[in-house]
């Protein structure tokens, strides 16, 4: 289908009381991911653990297939297979074989069932066939089994993620004794990322316990071992222990409701933060931290600190009033934003694929600091930004995969990150977390702007200047 199609398919639409009605009737190459996908990454960071997709075989062949190109790794997601009889008289009894299956052959610490499109949409009592399947093996040794509600028409990978983060602290948070730790709730974060959040718990000398840690699961060495549980991540025991700590901060605004019910059932203090990406973000998660603990600064933070912006430095000659356009996920969309306010680029046209207050609010504080109003599309998809591209050129891109015959229409590169990035390999190493992720991010960011602009002296390649004119910016000021 031709874009012309797809634009005539996309029309508002005239309701009886004569309103034009904002409403779109299809959506072409979507910025966000399916609601269990979300989910099934966070089970990717547990220790011992099955993730069963209780739906059609296409579920979850879709979400192994995104996970393994994107990680490069083996993945595992158990389906109960339904099918057009299932549909009809319900997926009970599929659901209870599938447990029985992998309890007897899998043999994991938990089973992690995610709900999907099709049995929310018939409405099939998952945590009540969980009950029944436990009473009829009662005495039996059973895995946990979490049941885990995501019908992805309520909702993306993000809300996923957040849904299981709060169905396994609402299962197994137990209070006993303080334990001085902070939880992290970390999102769909790369097992690179991961490891920044660790090394600076690590350099803050602080226990946490992360929710979940992929770093091992998902970049995980050569091995000739057949395809088992994860034998690394986040234990059971400790998400236990997550009563316990001092305080819980997620990293992402859209994953912070178990921190809430932790701090509402336990009294463990939760911090929603902004993602820890470039200077500011990073400043308020490490003062974050500190408070909680009731630690000062150590230097070695402070170095790392100092290291990040001395890259800014050497790299603004280069990235100054660069234009950028931005599509993903909401949290990393505006944290990438700031961050390439800081290295002094202009962020001009974001694009998410939900609409959420919290991102407004973000939006709002960071329109404040910059002085203008960039673009912003809500609840759009990535035909919307490239038609919004076509009237306001930029000199790069920052999104996942799905944003590259995108760069390649309008001959500007894309720095490649989010989910899934299936065109390059490294996408479980890619990392802009922290003060030296940011640094990572800083130094591949501006040599691809090296690349693409300018020769091997350094000089601007004047015909591949599309955007970088200072009048032309004063113009966009003026008109946001
Ligand atoms: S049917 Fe729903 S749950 Fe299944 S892959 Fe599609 S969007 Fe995801």
């Amino acid at each position: 289908m031709n874009n012309l199609k797809y634009d005539e398919i996309k029309i508002r639409e005239n309701s009886m009381d004569g309103e034009c009605h904002d409403k779109e009737f299809v959506v072409v190459n979507p910025t966000r991911m399916c609601q269990p996908m979300g989910a099934v990454q966070a089970m990717m960071g547990l220790k011992n653990v099955m993730p069963l997709i209780h739906g059609s075989q296409g579920c979850a062949t879709y979400m192994r297939f995104q996970l393994i190109r994107h990680f490069r790794e083996p993945i595992e997601v158990a389906s109960t297979s339904l099918n057009e009889k299932t549909v009809i008289y319900g997926g009970e009894m599929n659901l209870l074989k599938a447990l029985k299956n992998i309890s007897e052959k899998q043999n994991p610490e938990m089973i992690g069932v995610m709900s999907s499109c099709l049995t929310e949409t018939i409405g099939d009592d998952v945590e009540g066939i969980i009950r029944k399947f436990e009473d009829v093996n009662i005495g039996e040794d059973l895995p946990a089994m979490v049941s885990i509600p995501t019908p992805s028409y309520a909702g993306s990978h993000v809300e996923g993620y957040d849904k299981a983060i709060l169905s396994l602290v609402e299962y197994f948070a137990r209070k006993s004794v303080p334990n001085n730790k902070i939880n992290i709730i970390l999102g769909n974060l790369s097992p690179s990322n991961v490891v920044e959040i660790k090394e600076m718990m690590n350099d803050l000398n602080v226990g946490s316990i992360l929710l979940t840690d992929t770093s091992e699961n998902l970049d995980a060495p050569l091995s000739e071992e057949t395809l088992e549980l994860h034998k690394f991540g986040t234990s059971l025991e400790e998400l236990e222990d997550t009563a316990n700590s001092n305080a819980t901060i997620s990293v992402t605004k859209h994953n912070d409701s178990g921190a809430k019910y932790l701090e509402k059932i336990f009294d463990v203090k939760a911090i929603s933060g902004l993602m820890p990406v470039g200077l500011r973000n990073t400043d308020i998660f490490i003062n974050n931290v500190c408070n909680a603990m009731g630690i000062d600064i150590p230097d070695k933070i402070i170095r790392d600190r100092g290291r990040l912006s001395d890259v800014l430095v050497d790299a603004h000659a280069y990235n100054y009033r660069r234009k950028v356009a931005i599509f993903g996920d909401v949290d990393m969309v505006i944290a990438m934003a700031r961050f390439t306010y800081e290295m002094g680029m202009i962020p001009k046209i974001f694009c998410v694929g939900s609409e959420s207050s919290r991102f407004k609010e973000d939006l709002n504080e960071l329109d404040e600091d910059m002085g203008y109003k960039p673009i912003a599309l809500e609840n759009k998809d990535l035909h919307d930004f490239e038609k919004v591209l076509e009237d306001n050129p930029v000199d790069i891109i920052i999104g996942n995969s799905y944003g590259a015959s995108i760069a390649d229409k309008f001959r500007i590169p894309l720095f490649r990150v989010g989910f899934p990035i299936f065109d390059r390999i490294g996408a479980q190493r890619i990392s802009f977390i922290g003060y030296n992720g940011g640094i990572n991010f800083v130094d591949a960011i501006t040599n691809m702007i090296l690349d693409f602009y300018y020769d091997e002296e350094g000089y601007k390649v004047e015909n591949k200047e599309l955007s970088f004119d200072p009048q032309g910016f004063d113009e966009f000021l003026l008109e946001s």
